[in-house]
């Protein structure tokens, strides 16, 4: 016994002495490994190095690094507007939404009129993002989510009709990289809207590959305006693109080939982006496809050998081959804000529409929206829109600060379209054949037609889960592990061994001081974690419960990372889990936040702890599914038994606290209007939107009339009477005396405008499809 405790000794001394002499560590264990690790990096394209460079590490490097920062997550200031930015939503961006009718727009025009669009140039909203000295407004990115948002609750064809040339595409990419010449010529006439801008990279054979794009280019020489000048001859196939059918300003990414080295460099130079206009000779566009019914203009665009002078290309022929590093750098900043506006918009108006109608419709003699089975509908859309306007509102704050998130514009992107589907799925459950059937009484309809648009656009949603959001997060959040892959890649190899020695033991130490926080957190209910913030008593524990999550999500990842290594890349439903737990927490970041910046009103309460459990309860599923399927079962079942030691402490939402929630959507409060504060609510009754909003208000006024009239009905007091049916019981109330004449005009009153919203549309036999007649055409083969 004595023999073996001193050989144990001997073999922990002499451990001890190898680790803690880095020149003896780096001769006995990091030299082998460093070997082995240089043969099982996987190569790394440009472009995915591109990639991964791109863009900055913001909030989610605190929660990946395990031990989050409380302080400094509510010390980022609040998002505000200017005394400017207010007035333009207040005046530009209701009087841009009451000039569209969305029923006119898909069904009758096919496009937004041309005084809508007009407007819309002449009000500057297609120069958002432009700076003031180039005549454009120059808004914050907060102040354009807001825009965005607000749009986006009235017609999606207004709403990408203005995102798109604010989003990535030539201004931006203009505004970064463009010559003096170029964002002097462009720049104030994208502004003013006399230059509609589209931007195509996405081809028939690259999709989710764009970096695959097959269209090239040529440099040569040719004519252009009369003299030969050093150009290039482009051929391109591009589809999808928004906005081409009517653009004036084509960017344009392809492959930049030089075969006589006539600009003295690579003869493969590597995508390149240009700006074409569209009167060039040989541009063809014009045609648009239909998707899924929305009528924003999109379409294909084709060339063939279009021969154009070197100068188009953006920032001229020093940035020839640069275009990926270009998109990639750009494309945080336009998909924080994009997407994440429209949808929540979307989801807003929903909750707002759908909120109202639950109460105003009946059935079995009840408002539908106080069924339970109603309300588990409702609950999640409330509570789905809190944490999606969060998420939207503390990334758009993110790219104000100056980051460029790429990593977290890809979790916003992901996790709000995908609740946005939901609460939309939701919002046509709960207004059953109303949803369903098609015409100007139908809010809601289109949305749902046009999820799906959301889901693919700006990295198709499955890929974008799977493949980048820890795929990117992990490399670019990691404190070692990119030192550690550029030490391999060293060409000088006595400095990459230096390099990853350093890099890989204290990878180690951070892995087991992570190991040891999970299991101490997990067998103390992270209940000792001290949150360092001045934060609400209501949602401390959630900081603690955070804190003891990343400090989960930090071990486990590093594990998978050690067991996995480069295969992570191809295990996508594991990346993906990974992912999840760490955009989860991003998501709880941003409703906790937002809790503190709104001041902590206690009615939002419920929507916050509704959201925050079933994060937590999500993000509990995401480790289970990781472990659970973990390529080696003895370390899955030792991450399980460190990260849950008394099993499972996350639970689903309570139906009390659903119930709390649910209440907040049918009924007016101040919770629901700020719930809801972007929708755009047309004045009047004429609108599906208005008479909602008019009859809710009806319908309070009405319950406690009716509700003695119910008590009435029980006694038998109607027995025998037609009228006393659900459609004109007021009447007979009224005829027996049950109520009196001010009460049943309150009844009346409510009648009509409830009648007025259970309306749907009907029309001529043909749908007045023989009119149309123009059929699409195929896609070249
Ligand atoms: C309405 C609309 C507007 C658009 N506007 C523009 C525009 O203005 N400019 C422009 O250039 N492009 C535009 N696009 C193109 C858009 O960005 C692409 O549709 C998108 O990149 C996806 O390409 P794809 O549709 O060819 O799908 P595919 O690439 O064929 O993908 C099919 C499926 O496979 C998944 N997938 C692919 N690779 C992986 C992977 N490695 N791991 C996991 N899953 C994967 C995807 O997530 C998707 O679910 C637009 C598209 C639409 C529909």
């Amino acid at each position: 016994m004595n023999a073996l405790l001193t050989v144990l000794t001997l073999l922990a001394a002499s451990l001890a002495l190898v680790l803690g002499l880095p020149p003896l560590r780096r001769t006995l264990l990091t030299r082998g490994l460093f070997a082995t690790y240089r043969k099982v990096l996987p190569q790394m394209s440009d472009t995915e190095r591109d990639a991964l460079h791109a863009g900055t590490v913001w909030w989610e490097g605190e929660l990946f690094r395990g031990n989050p920062d409380w302080g400094k997550l509510l010390a980022y200031p609040r998002p505000v507007l200017s005394a400017a930015e207010q007035a333009f939503l207040d005046r530009e961006v209701n009087e841009a939404c009451r000039l569209v009718e969305d029923w006119n727009v898909t069904h009758e025009r096919q496009d937004l009129s041309p005084q809508a669009w007009q407007y819309l140039k002449d009000k500057g909203f297609l120069g958002m993002i432009i700076p003031r000295r180039y005549g454009g407004l120059e808004f914050s990115a907060f102040a354009h989510s807001q825009v965005v948002t607000r749009l986006s609750t009235r017609s999606s064809a207004l709403a990408v009709s203005v995102m798109v040339p604010n989003s990535l595409g030539p201004a931006e990419l203009l505004l970064h990289y463009g010559t003096e010449a170029q964002k002097e010529h462009y720049l104030p006439r994208l502004a003013r809207g006399q230059e509609i801008p589209a931007f195509a990279l996405t081809s028939p054979w690259a999709g989710s590959d764009a970096a695959a794009i097959p269209d090239y280019a040529i440099v040569c020489r040719g004519p252009w305006e009369g003299r030969e000048v050093l150009g290039m001859r482009v051929t391109w196939d591009k589809r999808y693109i928004t906005l081409a059918p009517v653009c004036t300003l084509l960017g344009l990414a392809f492959r930049l080939f030089d075969p006589d080295g006539l600009l003295g460099g690579d003869t493969d130079l590597g995508i390149t982006c240009a700006l074409v206009p569209r009167d060039t000779p040989g541009v063809d566009i014009g045609r648009r496809h239909f998707p899924l019914n929305a009528m924003f203009m999109n379409g294909p665009t084709r060339g063939r050998d279009v021969f154009m002078p070197l100068d188009f290309i953006i920032g001229g022929p020093k940035m020839a081959g640069q275009g990926w590093r270009m998109l990639m750098e750009c494309l945080a900043a336009g998909r924080s804000i994009s997407l994440p506006s429209s949808n929540t918009g979307m989801a807003q108006a929903t909750v707002r529409a759908v909120g109202g109608y639950a109460r105003v419709r009946s059935q079995f003699k009840t408002a539908v929206g106080r069924f339970e089975g109603v309300e588990e509908a409702l609950t999640r859309m409330g509570a789905y829109t809190y944490l999606m306007d969060a998420t939207r509102r503390m990334t758009a704050g993110a790219v104000d600060l100056g980051e460029k998130p790429s990593v977290v514009s890809a979790i916003a992107k992901y996790h709000v379209t995908e609740r946005a589907r939901q609460v939309v799925n939701d919002g046509m459950d709960v207004v059953g054949g109303k949803g369903i059937c098609l015409g100007p009484s139908n809010f809601l309809g289109r949305a749902y037609q046009q999820m799906p648009i959301s889901i693919t656009v700006e990295g198709a949603n499955i890929l974008t889960r799977s493949l980048i959001i820890f795929g990117q997060g992990a490399l670019r959040c990691h404190p070692y592990l990119l030192a550690e892959m550029e030490a391999a890649q060293n060409p000088d190899p006595r400095r990459g061994l230096a390099d990853f020695d350093r890099a890989l033991w204290s990878h180690a130490a951070y892995t087991v001081r992570h190991g040891v926080r999970a299991l101490w957190l997990g067998l103390t209910g992270s209940h000792f974690v001290a949150v360092g913030a001045a934060v609400a008593p209501e949602a401390r524990r959630y900081y603690q419960q955070l804190t003891r999550f990343s400090a989960a999500f930090s071990f486990l990842s590093d594990i998978s990372l050690l067991v996995l290594g480069g295969s992570v890349k191809r295990r996508e439903k594991l990346s993906a889990r990974l992912g999840d737990i760490l955009s989860e927490m991003y998501l709880m970041s941003a409703a906790l936040k937002r809790y503190e910046d709104d001041g902590r009103p206690q009615a939002d309460a419920p929507l916050l702890h509704w959201a925050l459990w079933d994060t937590m309860y999500k993000a509990q599923q995401a480790f289970d599914g990781v472990i659970a399927n973990f390529p080696n079962r003895f370390i899955g079942r030792f991450l399980h038994r460190s990260i849950f030691p008394w099993g499972h402490p996350y639970v689903v939402p309570s139906d009390e606290l659903g119930h709390q929630a649910a209440r907040l959507l049918i009924e007016p409060s101040a919770t629901r209007d700020r719930l809801t504060a972007e929708t755009y609510l047309p004045p009047g009754d004429e609108e599906p939107v208005g008479a909602i909003e008019q009859a809710l208000a009806a319908t309070l006024a009405a319950e406690p009339i009716e509700a003695r009239v119910r008590d009435a009905e029980r006694q038998g007091r109607f027995a025998g009477d037609p009228q006393a049916n659900v459609r004109d019981i007021a009447q007979a109330a009224f005829a027996a005396g049950i109520i009196d004449a001010a009460e049943y005009e309150i009844l009346r009153r409510r009648n009509a405008l409830r009648d007025q919203v259970v309306r749907v549309d009907d029309f001529p036999f043909d749908l007045g499809r023989a009119a149309a007649g123009n059929p699409g055409r195929r896609e070249a083969a």
